[in-house]
């Protein structure tokens, strides 16, 4: 029987310090940077968002940005369902503005 992906383990800040993405300020975009090319991005910021992270960085996106993101969006039980439909309808992009669910 084959183990569950674990998607953390892709992730391209594997090889970076943890706390490198437990900043503030302007020290958030040079953590944000890493996540660009993240092949698990999705997969990381719908975790984040349907387990309510409240710090760091995931799937490139603040704290902060999450926050905004679940206010306009009080009525979705599964970012993980959302995002990856997202993803399989437009297509994976490095940009930050990749989902179309704002
Ligand atoms: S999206 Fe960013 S925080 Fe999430 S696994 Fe990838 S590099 Fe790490």
């Amino acid at each position: 029987m084959n183990a569950p992906w674990n998607w953390s383990e892709q992730g391209a800040c594997r090889t970076i310090a943890p706390d490198s993405l437990f900043v503030q300020g302007q020290e958030q975009n040079r953590a944000k940077s890493v996540c660009l090319g993240c092949h698990v991005r999705t997969e990381c910021l719908a975790y984040a968002l349907d387990n309510r992270e409240e710090f760091g960085i995931w799937g490139g996106m603040t704290e902060r940005e999450r926050r905004a993101l679940l206010r306009r969006r009080p009525h979705v039980t599964s970012w993980q369902r959302l995002l990856e439909t997202a993803r399989n309808t437009h297509g994976q992009t490095n940009d930050s503005n990749r989902w179309d669910i704002a």
